[in-house]
């Protein structure tokens, strides 16, 4: 497939390029854009024939539902199939647009390849202006998963989107590196209680400002059973290479991680590192990627699934990655982490 490629500056839009992406969206064709959390691989979320353009770009099992994207709270009320709840009225006013995705029971107008079957939606609207600009001009909501291929790290800047989707859908549309860098949370709103299903770019401690004490899911799901947030039991997030996580008490994590690089390394393996500023310096013969200062969770969360995707394109055999602190943003770069590395955690 031929795929146009445009760059953007989210602060000076060029309209005609919105509207020639807006008019693919109306035709059922897939576009991708930025959004302020990961790049995302939209189509027409009211028509199942352009949704089922999107799972097949990304080899996506057809059994994972998608974020519907809105721009306007007209757009939510055609999805959602009954009447806005007082607290979700709350966190909208409070966090939209932004990385936060709410389930409600859905409308009729929503074709089950969006939801799965489910009878509910996840929606979401972006804090990117492209992203509303594009859903705007469209008229319609965007179905849009992140746009790598199924299973990857999900990309956060123009080349990796043109990596993983060039030839594979109608247009990319290019902006900046994505300011989160991690997707949204998504919090189930069609129960009786609020239920944090993924960790993402609001952190369940704002989210708890406005809700008091909110129900985290259970973390892994077994095959035989069905997922409450669907697609929590696919492979998410994987490097090419083997990686493990190293947990514990900083400097004990170092001299495991060095232990195990100089082992791995008198194997023939290439080592690569994930750190942080504070230690990057501290390890020797292996290729070391810092994900920033463990005092800014904001840059380490932009900058995961980046490195992730470096140590690809460096072509390392295996991965030694330092644990995170997992309160506010770190809960999520851990949930990243920890599916990245197939749940391969030592404890020292
Ligand atoms: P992504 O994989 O980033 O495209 O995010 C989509 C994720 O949202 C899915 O993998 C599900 O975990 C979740 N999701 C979407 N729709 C629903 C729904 N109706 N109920 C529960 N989880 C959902
Ligand atoms: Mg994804």
């Amino acid at each position: 497939m031929k795929t146009e490629v445009f760059f953007l500056d989210e602060n000076n839009i060029d309209f005609d390029i919105i509207d020639r992406a807006a008019n693919v969206i109306r035709n059922n064709g897939t576009v991708v854009f930025p959004t302020e959390t990961v790049y995302g691989l939209g189509a027409n979320a009211l028509s199942g024939e352009a949704v089922k353009k999107i799972f097949a770009a990304k080899g996506r099992p057809n059994d994972n539902p998608l974020i519907a994207h809105v721009s306007s709270m007209n757009m939510l009320l055609y999805l959602i199939g009954s009447p806005l709840r007082a607290e979700a009225g709350l966190l909208i006013d409070k966090y939209w647009p932004g990385p936060l995705t709410l389930i409600f029971k859905k409308s009729g107008k929503v074709p089950d390849e969006v939801t799965a079957g489910l009878d509910t939606i996840a929606v979401r609207m972006p804090d990117n202006r492209i992203a509303l600009e594009l859903i705007e001009r469209s008229g319609l909501p965007i179905a849009a998963p992140s746009a790598n291929i199924s299973g990857k790290p999900s990309p956060t800047t123009p080349e990796h989107v043109i990596a993983d989707m060039k030839g594979k859908v109608n247009m990319i549309l290019c902006g900046s590196k994505c300011r989160v860098g991690v997707e949204s949370t998504i919090l189930d709103m069609s129960g009786d209680m609020p239920v944090l299903l993924r960790p993402g770019g609001l952190t369940l401690e704002e989210l708890e400002i406005l809700l008091g004490p909110v129900r985290v899911c259970g973390r892994k799901v077994g095959d035989k059973k069905i997922p409450k947030a669907p697609g929590m039991k696919y492979t998410h997030y994987a490097p090419d290479a083997d990686m493990i996580i190293v947990n514990g008490e900083l400097n004990n994590v170092k001299m495991k991680i060095q232990e195990l690089a100089t082992e791995y390394s008198s194997r023939g393996m290439k080592v690569g590192v994930l750190a942080s500023d504070e230690t990057a310096g501290y390890y020797k013969a292996c290729k070391v990627l810092s994900l920033g200062s463990r005092l800014d969770a904001r840059v380490i969360a932009s900058n995961i699934f980046e490195k992730l995707r470096e140590f690809d394109k460096i072509g390392v055999d295996i991965i030694l990655a330092e644990a995170f602190d997992e309160s506010h943003l770190g809960m999520a770069v851990m949930n990243r982490m920890k599916k990245a590395a197939g749940f391969n955690i030592i404890e020292v």
